[in-house]
């Protein structure tokens, strides 16, 4: 089973996230059911990661976006677990800094993109420019408006320099926010996270999952697909996240460099 095909926003197919269940796990009854799945996910990412580093062929961009408190943090610590840090590194994308404002929105994301050999995983990202950015009105409509084209553009230049690109969107309910923001306050290992705009955004859910939309519809490409993550249950998300990325590098046949040199006339002294 090709489960990326099943998360993959077609290109050109419409997105409506109120059709999409945020709380379906598959195959799966329940987290232990999973748990070797992911595991062995796990295991295979680091494989293809070395295979990924030998051969500096192809890089490898993952992007994650959804809600406050989809678990974009979550996805990071568990599925990239087992990843070597060598070659591999996270980005997050706060509010642009004035420098950063002082600039067309792709040059701080497109310093920071991944070269042949590596694995980039953006913790938010350019979609920022046309989420919060739109939402909020944060600059005019004509300007963002444009933006879709200009994203798409730029991750058609990466692919064709061999950067693979994967986005998913951790598609969470309203409610299951609620529980985790009220988690997050209980919690004084969680509490630092929250930002009281944390709460102020919820009232803005509908016009983000609109964002969305627009965003998942216009900028699913064969190039820079995206993948819409079922992210109720954390356990599930991980593993259909880690099970994208593992399909993807798999797909991508990569083999270890032969040395130039011939091994039987070498003696080790
Ligand atoms: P967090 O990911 O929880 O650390 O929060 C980062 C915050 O930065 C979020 O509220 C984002 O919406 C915000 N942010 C990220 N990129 C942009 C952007 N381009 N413009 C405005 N706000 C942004
Ligand atoms: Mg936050």
């Amino acid at each position: 089973m090709q489960w990326s095909k099943h998360f993959r926003v077609k290109p050109g197919q419409a997105v409506r996230l109120a059709d999409r269940d945020t709380a379906w796990t598959g195959d799966f009854k329940n987290k232990d059911d999973a748990r070797d799945a992911l595991s062995a996910n796990i295991a295979r990412m680091a494989e293809l990661q070395n295979l990924l580093y030998a051969q500096r062929k192809h890089a490898l961009l993952i992007v994650l976006q959804g809600m406050d408190a989809s678990g974009k943090d979550g996805t990071i610590r568990h599925v990239m677990s087992g990843l070597n840090p060598q070659s591999c590194y996270v980005r997050s994308f706060k509010e642009p800094t004035p420098e950063e404002l002082g600039h067309d929105f792709l040059w701080r994301v497109h310093r920071v993109v991944p070269g042949r050999g590596e694995i980039g995983i953006f913790n938010r990202s350019h979609y920022e420019d046309v989420l919060v950015v739109r939402v909020h009105d944060l600059v005019p409509r004509r300007i963002w408006e444009q933006r879709y084209d200009q994203i798409k553009a730029f991750e058609k230049i990466l692919a064709a320099n061999d950067t693979v690109i994967l986005k998913f969107y951790l598609h969470t309910s309203r409610g299951e926010q609620r529980a985790r923001l009220q988690e997050r306050l209980k919690d004084p290992a969680k509490r630092w996270k929250v930002a009281p705009g944390d709460f102020t955004e919820r009232k803005f859910w509908t016009a983000y999952q609109q964002a969305y939309e627009e965003a998942l519809t216009r900028c699913s490409t064969p190039a820079a697909p995206w993948f819409v993550i079922p992210a109720d249950h954390k356990w599930f998300r991980n593993w259909a996240v880690s099970q994208v990325i593992v399909e993807t590098l798999a797909g991508l046949k990569m083999k270890y460099p032969t040395p130039k040199f011939n091994r039987a006339k070498i003696h080790i002294p």
